[in-house]
């Protein structure tokens, strides 16, 4: 150590540009400070000559970005006297909702769509102790629910319609141009709900505004098989492998399409084979392991840049948005088989070897 001082988490570091929370309320696993790291491998495979670099979220606590809305949309229900959140989730905000209640003695309801949501954070959800509901429907639906449940006051609905969701998530963009010392050419994401994308854009227009050098432009993508914003119209059975986007009616649809436009960016959509690539990319080629979703700006980047629609962008920063450990068994099942010998010294070279 450097002696450097210790890292406060996103209710405390970013202070000046979030709502207020009262130091006393403040609920925090230490989320933010992702890494930054260089991609050169993967630069190579989009563009000659281009600079990657991989906003690592999935080293947040609970191993995606959603921890650093989570953080305010918490913190800011126990200043406001709250007894109880509750979230409708394709997994990852359930598993960040749990943690953060759980953390301030708050009860918390997740409420899923059934037999669609990853092995992990289905296991963080119950194990920090959330009341978890399977609904027999898709996303959209449950949030639909969860939003007329909550009408009553009984508990916060902390997804993304919750405002200060967006504003903790707007910090990736002061820790992007903080750790490049600049700001990049495009800021690469996958677009599920749309809240990410509208966070990201709000925390760069805000940013410049305070400091200037400019904004990204915002290069979005969603699943081909959940691209509502793609196609201009909602998807009333959406499909994909990547169930953190798994989404036919983006709660924050006009923030994407004011962060595309504003931004000189793009919404495009990736199959999922285009997805299991450059998952599989990343892993191999750069020694990071996301979840499925995450892999979707990057293959957009690849789609984009062997169509050259990269516009000779110089640097690129790409979010990958939660940890792959979060669903263990698409790795496994999308990797080669392993091999099995006897417990013989000849049996494993021939095989160690192969
Ligand atoms: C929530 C989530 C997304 C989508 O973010 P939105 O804000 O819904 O667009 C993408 N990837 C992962 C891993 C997520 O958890």
């Amino acid at each position: 150590m450097t002696g450097a001082r210790p890292w406060q988490g996103i209710c405390r570091e970013f202070r000046d540009i979030l709502p207020p929370v009262p130091d006393a309320a403040v609920v925090t696993l230490l989320e933010g400070n992702t890494p930054l790291v260089p991609a050169p491998r993967l630069a190579a495979r989009i563009a000659p000559g281009l600079e990657l670099h991989l906003k690592i979220e999935g080293q947040n606590p609970t191993g995606s970005f959603k921890d650093r809305g989570m953080t305010v949309a918490v913190s800011r229900a126990v200043a406001g006297g709250a007894k109880a959140v509750i979230c409708a989730s394709t997994g990852n905000t359930s598993a960040s909702a749990a943690a953060y209640a759980a953390r301030a003695g708050l009860r918390c309801a997740v409420v899923i769509p059934e037999g669609q949501i990853a092995l992990g954070k289905l296991a963080q959800a119950m194990v920090h102790g959330a009341r978890v509901v399977a609904v027999r429907g898709n996303f959209d639906r449950a949030l639909e629910l969860v939003r007329t449940l909550a009408e009553d006051g009984t508990a916060v609905v902390v997804n993304s319609i919750n405002p200060d969701r967006i504003e903790g998530q707007k910090t990736i963009a002061w820790e992007i141009a903080d750790a490049l010392g600049r700001v990049p050419d495009l800021h690469a994401l996958p677009v599920g709900n749309a809240g990410n994308i509208t966070a990201a854009w709000k925390g760069w227009t805000e940013r410049d505004r305070a400091t200037g050098g400019g904004t990204p432009r915002m290069m979005g993508f969603q699943a081909a098989g959940a691209a509502p914003i793609v196609h201009g119209a909602r998807v009333e059975d959406p499909k994909t492998i990547a169930t953190a986007i798994k989404i036919g009616n983006p709660a924050s649809w006009r923030g994407a399409l004011e962060a595309r436009d504003a931004s000189g960016g793009v919404i495009d959509a990736v199959s999922d084979d285009e997805i299991v690539a450059a998952y599989r990319m990343l892993a191999s080629l750069e020694g990071v392991f996301v979840e499925p979703a995450s892999a979707a700006g990057l293959a957009g980047l690849l789609k984009l840049g062997a169509s050259g629609g990269l516009n000779g962008a110089a640097v690129a920063v790409a979010t990958v948005t939660g940890h792959g450990l979060k669903d263990p068994e698409r790795a496994v099942q999308v990797s080669g088989a392993f091999e099995t010998v006897d417990a013989d010294l000849d049996a494993l070279r021939r095989a160690v070897l192969a």
